[in-house]
Formats: C-alpha cells, structure tokens, sequence
C-alpha cells in the first residue's frame, strides 16, 4: 500500500492533467479503445465502459489554463468555463478524445456543443438530454434511449455492442466507486481532519480521467488511511457548500475555506462522481433500464433537475442535519444561471427553517481569496460565537 501522501499527489497530477495524458496512454495500449469526453455535470460512465470506451471529465481549465483565444467565441457576461474549454480545444489537448458528451445542464453547455460540431471536433457530439419527467415508463424510457443513442455512436467507432453481462460489470465496478467516495464522506463528517477536502476534491476528480479501475484501487487505500486516527482536529465549523457543481472553484479556493474555519463536511464540487445515491442493481437483465431507473429514484438534490414533488430546499436541509453541519456556503459561479436562480429558493426556506448560510461568487480562474476568506472566516466566528443565534446573511 502507497502512503497517502504520495496517493494524493498522483491524484493531483490526474486531476489537473489538462493534456489528460492517462486516457491517452489508456487508448494506445490496445487498438480499438475509444475516449469519449463529457462535460459537467453527471454522465452514466458505466455504458462507456461497457462499451470499451473510457470517459473523460471535462472540467474546464480552472486556474491551469490561461485563456487567450476562448474569448473571442463568447460573450463576457456569461461563466468561465465554455471559454477554458475552447482554449484547451484550440491547443489540442482533446485530439485523442474521440467523442463528446454535453449533458444537459444550461444553454451555455448547449451552445458548447453547438460550437463542437460547427468545428467539426472529434468525431461525434452527443448533446443528451436528461429526463425531467420522472414516471419511468416516460422518462425513464427517454433516457434509455438516450443511452443508446451514445451507444450508437460508440459502435460505429468500435464496432461493439456491449452485453449485459458487461453492462452489469460496469454498473458493479461504478457502484464500488461510489461507495468507497461515501465511505470517505461518513468518516469525514465526523473527522474531517483525517483528509482535508482539498485532499478529497484530488482524489474524486482524478477518477473522472483516469480507468475506473485505477481509481478504485486508489480509493481502497484512501478509505484504508482514513481509517486510522491520523491529522490534528482543528476548532472549525462544520459547513455544507452548494451550488459548485458546474464550474469548479480553484483548488486554492476549495483550500481557503477549510483555513478560513470551516470544515466542508458535503458538498456538489465533483457532483456527478456522486449523482447516484446508493447501488445500480447490476444483477437484472435490463442494465439500461436499471440505470434510468437509478436517475429517477436514486439521483442527488441538483440544479439540472427539475422536480417539484421533490422539492432540492428540502433535500439540502436533510443533508445539513444528517452531517450535523453548521451551516451552509452557497457557493456559485458568476453568471451561472441554475446556481443562481436557485440560491433564492434554498435561502428563502432556510431563513424559515433557520439554518445559517452565506453566499459568494467565483470564477474557476480567480486566484485571490482574501475577500472570501474574510467573508467565511467571519460566518465560522459568529456560529462559534452566537452558537444558539440563527444567523443568515
Ligand atoms: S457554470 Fe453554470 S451557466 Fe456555466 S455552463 Fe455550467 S451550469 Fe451552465
């Protein structure tokens, strides 16, 4: 078993790798491998898998990438992230990704897509769309065809047609996945200092570029680590952040608000590594049919997801009162619309229901946190000070 020092470091080098070297190296080792990248926020990994395809996030540029020509495609009030990823484009780190998905989240991620075609980039772009009708003989019958829309794709690439053997494979080897990230997230809720969640947000983000399998066996050493009464306990709050699911924040300012006093004991950064709550049943002979159903029934509290008989303000308390968290950090990226439109709804109900939150904006390529750091700083001393007095801002 490596230490855990060095296991976070090679998830670091992963997780920011905008050339995305371990795919690459991934396709060259055997003919007849297919990449196929996706953006934000959730894709069902496992049919690209079963497909022998591997998937890529894309997760935009963040404070890596200095962005020179992605601003000539897009107008300045809109987010960060569709002009980092036409920068890396336009350097041709994505010249061995195959195929491209845009999950369906925002017009910006449309547009994205539309931009792809229109250059021609790789050789097919999927814009897929997610059910918002939750009865699954509609929507998860539509998104089933979805997915094998995707397959379609991929066969023509390949050739192959995955089976249910192999579907069921994958679906075992993602729920694997997905256990051990929430077996990290249990013992962080009541030792976060055991892994800080700069060290957290490295490991789960490094599993969207490189194998599956790879990531699984760095997981089952983490998860072994964490096990141990290792860090020193810090007088921190505990804090949910929302809103981050999209654009990610800079590593810097995922660090700044553990140092500013808040331990991050749930969050959206890395969403849909986490989208699924529990297991896809892999043991039917209708593997598509269990992962839509999974969407329907199992999926997480998101801004992408519109359903009202499940309202998300209501699953966001549930979340702060199963971490025992303090509060909340509404976190979004500028201009992000879903976030944005969001935040009013979530502080509307908890100012009825007196959970304590503060909001901020970011841009995934800023890099000076002083004003934010005072901001979390500030709401971590009030909690800690007026412990009985529902705070919101
Ligand atoms: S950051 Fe928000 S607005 Fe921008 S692409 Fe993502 S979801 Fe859409």
């Amino acid at each position: 078993m490596k230490n855990i020092i060095e296991l976070i470091k090679e998830c670091k080098h992963h997780a920011f790798d905008l050339s995305f070297t371990r795919a690459r190296e991934w396709k060259e080792e055997k003919e007849g491998r297919v990449l196929v990248g996706y953006m934000p926020i959730y894709f069902p990994r496992e049919i690209l898998h079963a497909a022998g395809a591997m998937p890529v996030g894309i997760f935009g540029g963040g404070d890596h990438k200095q962005i020179i020509k992605g601003d000539a495609y897009y107008q300045s009030y809109i987010c960060h992230i569709p002009r980092s990823i036409i920068e890396i484009v336009l350097d041709k780190h994505l010249d061995h990704i195959d195929g491209f998905i845009f999950p369906s989240i925002c017009d910006v991620i449309r547009n994205l897509s539309g931009i792809f075609k229109q250059q021609n980039i790789g050789k097919f772009v999927k814009y897929m769309d997610f059910p918002q009708n939750f009865l699954p003989e509609i929507g998860g019958v539509f998104y089933q065809q979805e997915m094998e829309h995707v397959l379609k794709y991929i066969k023509e690439i390949n050739g192959k047609v995955p089976t249910t053997q192999e579907l069921n494979h994958s679906i075992n080897l993602y729920n694997k996945n997905r256990q051990m990230i929430e077996f990290i997230y249990n013992i962080r809720q009541e030792y976060p200092w055991r892994l800080s969640i700069e060290d957290v947000y490295c490991v789960i983000r490094a599993g969207t570029v490189i194998p599956i399998e790879e990531h699984n066996a760095i997981l089952e050493q983490i998860c072994e680590h964490i096990k141990e009464d290792i860090g020193t306990p810090q007088d921190k709050i505990k804090v949910v952040v929302s809103g981050a699911f999209c654009e990610q924040p800079s590593l810097g300012l995922i660090r700044a608000v553990e140092e500013a006093g808040c331990y991050v004991v749930d969050d959206d950064y890395m969403l849909g590594s986490r989208m699924i709550l529990g297991d896809i049943d892999a043991t039917t002979n209708k593997p598509l049919e269990a992962i839509a159903l999974s969407y329907i029934n199992q999926s997480q509290y998101s801004s992408s997801i519109y359903d009202v008989h499940n309202p998300k303000e209501n699953r966001l308390a549930k979340i702060v009162k199963n971490r025992g968290a303090d509060g909340v950090i509404f976190a979004s990226a500028s201009f992000c619309d879903p976030s944005l439109l969001d935040a009013p709804i979530f502080q509307n109900a908890f100012n009825k229901m007196g959970i304590r939150y503060i909001a901020f904006q970011y841009s995934e390529n800023i890099n000076q946190y002083k004003v934010i750091k005072e901001q979390v700083g500030t709401f971590s001393d009030s909690i800690k000070l007026w412990e009985d007095e529902p705070v919101t801002t």
